[in-house]
């Protein structure tokens, strides 16, 4: 059975029904948090992930909500406050790409990925810091007061061209997540982000479902192979727990290399 490094805690993982949070959901389950799963209009896998927990012994549910949407978010929190009196964890965690090069890049894709990824994160972060100032500590639980979990990216700092939209945002939410981090600090509210390298999920298929794409990425990966949802996971419930309670404002690279800058390698 994993150690049940979360117990009693509330966590809230959006673009939970997915992916990396998909993994994230179930392992934070395992570990003894009942997982709020953050869907936009997916219902059905959502229901699907929350009877996985369920099954297993574990306390889930799903809500909905699109986590650029102000209203809808500050509405998403009071369903968690209502079904569970408090919150102790967000990954704020649901992305997307709208790739395009530069020059044929819409205003309308450059806002949509800035909006989702960057300002969903401002706008689940905030409502979680009102949260844990507002209700009661317990230290029993959690040494801090609350933790944000920001998946961010190694894009956060490795230039990408054809995808200037999603850098700008991962870097973004980079310096966000270090300026609150430092604000809330004193609060003891731990605030630290996540940089995957390349996972296998649904948002970056087409870079290992072909043995040529695969075999393309692998040389951008001096470990050798390509990341798991479950090796972004197991880095995610560390990061919520006391067991990393003295760290806050840090990015973790979960990158098995890749800003390693492999090129030189061989002497560059
Ligand atoms: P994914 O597509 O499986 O997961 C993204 C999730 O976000 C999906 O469930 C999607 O429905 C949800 N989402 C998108 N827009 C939303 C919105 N407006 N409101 C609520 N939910 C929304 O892909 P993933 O790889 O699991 O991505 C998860 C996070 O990890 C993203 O932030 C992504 O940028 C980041 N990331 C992924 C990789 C990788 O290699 N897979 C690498 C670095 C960073």
């Amino acid at each position: 059975m994993a150690t049940m490094l979360l117990k009693g805690q509330t966590a809230l993982v959006t673009g939970g029904s997915s992916g990396i949070g998909r993994a994230i959901a179930t392992a934070m389950a395992a570990a003894g948090a009942t997982v709020a799963v953050n869907h936009r209009a997916g219902a059905e896998r959502a229901a699907k992930l929350v009877d996985d927990i369920l099954s297993a012994g574990g306390s889930a549910f799903a809500v909905e909500a699109d986590v650029s949407d102000e209203a809808t978010i500050e509405r998403m929190f009071e369903e968690i406050i209502t079904r569970c009196g408090r919150l102790d964890i967000l990954v704020a965690n649901a992305g997307l790409q709208m790739d395009a090069s530069f020059q044929a890049m819409s205003l309308a894709d450059w806002r949509k990925v800035i909006d989702v990824n960057l300002t969903g994160q401002f706008l689940c972060a905030r409502a979680a810091v009102r949260q844990f100032l507002a209700q009661e500590e317990l230290p029993h639980l959690s040494r801090a007061r609350g933790k944000i979990i920001c998946m961010s990216s190694v894009h956060e700092v490795i230039p990408w061209a054809g995808h200037v939209n999603y850098a700008a945002s991962k870097g973004g939410v980079m310096l966000m997540m270090k300026s609150l981090a430092q604000e809330v600090a004193r609060e003891r509210i731990r605030v630290n982000g996540i940089a995957p390298g390349a996972i296998r999920t649904p948002i970056n298929r087409e870079a290992w479902e072909t043995p040529e794409g695969l075999e393309k990425l692998l040389r951008l990966i001096p470990y050798g192979r390509i990341g798991e949802p479950e090796d972004v996971a197991k880095a995610a419930v560390w990061l919520a727990s006391d067991e990393s309670d003295y760290i806050t404002g840090t990015s973790l690279f979960v990158d098995g290399g890749m800003t390693l800058y492999p090129g030189f390698e061989d002497n560059g």
